[in-house]
């Protein structure tokens, strides 16, 4: 089965920035190391970045983040995409709305994605969720996502076990 990985939101605003945390710069070396592995194997790397105009609606909920062209919208460094990566911009928590990503992973004839980011309940469970709903398996690495505690982790990983099917599984045992 012909496996892509997607890197939800590992941008400046989430990892360092406004909403930035000790506990999301933690996944940074695990994605740097699936990362790595994945590429060794020819697998697609997909970034999907938040990047907001004035006027969205999440901007409601959470206030001004990730704004487009700006500094917080940008992937951190140590993780930067490299030449053939894709690098697709979302405005929603679901990296599959309005950003062209089922298309691509139709074209890459994808069939299961392997998630990783932040935050774990929020982007990456909406993403886990619209992969399910098209038809894609999904895996999650649990060292390779994060969000604000322990609690929250755990919930929403066992959620995207029991609602998506997804296997969640530690980095070292992830399929690629
Ligand atoms: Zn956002």
């Amino acid at each position: 089965m012909k496996r892509a990985v997607l890197v939800v939101d590992m941008i400046h605003d989430f990892v360092y920035g406004k909403f930035g945390s000790e506990r999301a710069q933690r996944v940074v070396p695990c994605v740097k190391e699936l990362l790595a592995r994945a590429r060794e194997k020819g697998l697609p790397v997909i970034y999907l970045r938040d990047a907001h105009k004035k006027g969205d609606k999440e901007l409601e909920v959470w206030g001004e983040h990730a704004m487009k062209g700006t500094k917080g919208s940008e992937i951190v460094p140590e993780i930067a995409p490299q030449k053939g990566d894709y690098v697709l911009e979302k405005t929603r928590y679901s990296s599959f709305h309005e950003t062209g990503l089922d298309k691509l992973l139709d074209e890459l004839g994808v069939k299961e994605v392997i998630v990783a980011g932040v935050t774990t309940d929020i982007c990456v469970r909406h993403t886990a969720a619209d992969a399910f709903f098209r038809g894609y398996s999904v895996t999650v690495p649990t060292e390779c996502v994060q969000t604000i505690s322990d609690e929250a982790q755990c919930n929403a990983l066992d959620e995207m076990k029991k609602l998506y099917n997804a296997k969640v599984v530690s980095l070292s045992k992830v399929i690629l």
